[in-house]
């Protein structure tokens, strides 16, 4: 692991950036990047040789750490042999990859729309429903993010959907299970499942079947608080797609390949989705990839109508190689078994372990590598430990509980009153160990901020 300690060069990266870089979801003058200097498995480092553990895996995309040198070289091999090809040709790469996805995928979801990102997965996932059905209403939770452009904001149920609603895109929202903040106020998994599914289903009549193409959820939400559904409600949303004929897509962005200590999530609850979207962990982002899984029925629909869309970088062949390495590589590396153990013998009983020990945490759930700590200012009442607060402005709490886990080599995923335990999936056990270390460290800082 080399690592540069060079204060000016990192000054300059910084200077450029500050002068001609314009960053997503941030008011330009306040934030405050910091300058990266190297990457390596479940590390990086600045330029002053501060080096942190990354509980973030960048945006929850290097499932496989930074810089897996076999899908580094696959990168560099494909560059050498062909770098671009235009989408309308076959080229190895990209039927490598689709296979080795489609394989995967649940059920007979053997078809793959290869798109440049998440955002653009939703899009199309979107308007191959609403083609298929020719209904033009999606339904989508609140509790949900499914990306930035146009339909994927509107379908968007968290805060960041707000600034960009221009209300058009044709879509309803419903509120998902979640127990722990229950919208139904139920007091158990069976009874959140339950009204949960009563409440879908009477929203799908009040706003007539027939004018609904698709239902749209994340198999677990993970940008809103990482909220595992519970036992039975995706055989239910399931049950209500085929009894109104609409399409049922699940959004996997996020959760898929290997988060969740499974391939999917939504082999976690054998769930049948219709249209699965995928990014991030495919590639492990080396270079951006997402794409649609579709179903046989769906696929039949464009067999002899051409389906109006397409990019100009669908199933780029860098992109695809990245992904063929990376799918090898999780198989014969375990990967994906090595999220599962992390998960049920270290970092699951671990948070948990923290969450006994330290008033400020209320609630912890997840699984894999896949994690939420919630923060609250009083347990009973389960007050966010930051009072609810779209704008942005910064919240002394949260900042001070980051502030702590940098201070202890741990780059934390701050939201809201949440942090978010999301590293690689490569991740060993002492390495785990360390970042839980530095947690508990941290949340003695939160703890100074509980009531009372
Ligand atoms: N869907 C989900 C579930 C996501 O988590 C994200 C990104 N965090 C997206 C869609 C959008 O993906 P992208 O940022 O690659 O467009």
């Amino acid at each position: 692991m080399t690592q540069q300690v060079n204060p000016q060069e990192g000054a300059a990266v910084k200077a450029a950036d500050r002068a001609h870089v314009f960053h997503s979801w941030s008011a330009q003058d306040v934030i405050d990047p910091l300058a990266v200097a190297g990457a390596e498995g479940s590390y990086f480092w600045d330029f002053e040789g501060n080096r942190y553990l990354d509980f973030t895996s960048g945006l929850v995309f290097t499932n496989i750490g930074y810089q897996h040198p076999k899908v580094v070289a696959a990168i560099q091999e494909q560059a050498a042999q062909l770098v671009t090809f235009a989408p309308a040709f076959a080229v190895a790469p990209r039927s490598e990859a689709a296979r080795l996805v489609a394989e995967r995928t649940p059920g007979d979801l053997d078809k793959i729309f290869f798109t440049n990102g998440g955002a653009e997965a939703v899009e199309n996932a979107v308007r191959l429903a609403r083609v298929h059905t020719g209904r033009p209403k999606v339904l989508s939770a609140y509790r949900s993010y499914h990306g930035s452009t146009s339909a994927a904001i509107h379908l968007t149920g968290d805060p960041r959907r707000w600034a960009n609603d221009t209300g058009a895109a044709g879509v309803v929202h419903f509120w998902g299970p979640f127990l722990y903040r229950s919208p139904f106020y139920a007091e158990s998994e069976e009874q959140e499942c339950e009204r949960a599914l009563k409440h879908l289903d009477d929203t799908i009549r009040y706003e007539g079947p027939a004018t609904i193409a698709a239902i749209i959820l994340e198999t677990i939400p993970g940008g809103s608080g990482i909220m595992p559904p519970p036992p039975g409600y995706l055989a239910g949303v399931r049950e209500l797609c085929d009894k109104y004929g609409i399409v049922f897509i699940l959004d996997e962005v996020m959760a898929g390949f290997g988060r969740t200590g499974t391939w999917f999530a939504a082999d976690l609850y054998d769930a049948r989705p219709d249209l699965m979207t995928f990014a991030k962990g495919v590639n492990s982002g080396y270079v951006p990839l997402g794409g649609v899984a579709i179903s046989a029925e769906i696929a039949e629909t464009f067999a002899q109508r051409p389906f109006p869309g397409g990019l100009t970088y669908s199933g780029h062949p860098l992109a695809c190689a990245a992904a063929v390495a990376t799918i090898n590589v999780m198989a014969e590396e375990k990967i994906v078994e090595n999220a599962a153990h992390l998960g049920e013998q270290v970092l699951g009983p671990g948070l948990r372990a923290l969450a006994e020990d330290h008033p400020s945490v209320g609630d912890v759930r997840g699984t894999g590598v896949f994690w939420c700590v919630e923060l609250v200012r009083d347990r009973e009442t389960r007050e966010p430990l930051v009072p609810y607060n779209a704008t942005g402005k910064a919240n002394a709490p949260m900042a001070a509980f980051g502030a702590a886990a940098k201070k202890h080599g741990l780059w934390p995923f701050l939201n809201m009153n949440r942090t978010h335990v999301v590293p690689p999936c490569t991740l060993t056990e002492s390495e785990a160990q360390e970042g839980l270390a530095a947690l508990d460290k941290a949340l003695t800082v939160a703890d100074e901020f509980v009531a009372g």
